[in-house]
């Protein structure tokens, strides 16, 4: 969705989407259920959330609270396993987010970390996300409100969607996806 902005060689390099410290563990990605359906041949483990959506299942080796963990689908070596029109609508957004704040009203932000948002390609993204991504992700983000965040101050705020205000509370987030029935 975002190739026009990244290319797959910045990404296959960085991957930093796809590895996630157990602090953060909580933002696996949200799972479509025809994505969960999908996933069968993968054989990948899940976790089933409060809400009673899907994630994956982080493979821990330890109990240690700076450990890190790839996503399952991630191969090392070249990258997520999942064709990119199948992979979950967050990941396909990311650097973007759909956010609530303390308020409630919902934003789109963009995560400042990712090394490949120089100002230039910082400018090129908000124009493509307002232009090109704005309604595609109000309408994913009005049928799937678990995929309003909390809003983080890593993010940078592009704009508002107020088509999201007062919709049905985002998923917070636990500290550990470890805490999440299978
Ligand atoms: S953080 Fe940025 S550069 Fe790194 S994988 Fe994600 S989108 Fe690509
Ligand atoms: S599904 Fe693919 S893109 Fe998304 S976090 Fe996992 S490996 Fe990364």
């Amino acid at each position: 969705m975002l190739t026009s902005i990244f290319s797959p060689q910045q990404c296959s390099t960085c991957k930093l989407c796809c590895n996630f410290h157990r602090s953060s563990s909580w933002e696996t990605p949200f799972l479509e259920p025809d994505l969960v359906r999908q996933l069968q041949v993968f054989h990948v483990e899940l976790l089933k959330r409060p809400d009673g959506s899907f994630t994956f299942k982080l493979p821990f080796q330890t109990n240690s609270d700076s450990e890190s963990a790839n996503c399952p689908m991630l191969d090392p070596s070249s990258g997520c396993r999942l064709p990119r029109e199948q992979r979950p609508f967050e990941c396909r957004i990311w650097p973007l987010r759909v956010m609530r704040l303390e308020t409630g009203s919902a934003v789109l932000g963009c995560y400042e970390a990712c090394p490949a948002l120089d100002a230039a390609t910082f400018a090129k993204l908000s124009d493509f996300a307002h232009v090109s991504l704005r309604q595609l992700i109000v309408d994913h983000a009005m049928r799937f409100p678990q995929t309003i965040r909390s809003y983080h101050p890593h993010y940078r705020i592009l704009e508002a969607l107020p088509e999201l205000d007062g919709s049905d509370s985002s998923f917070a987030g636990t500290a550990d996806n470890r805490s999440l029935s299978e």
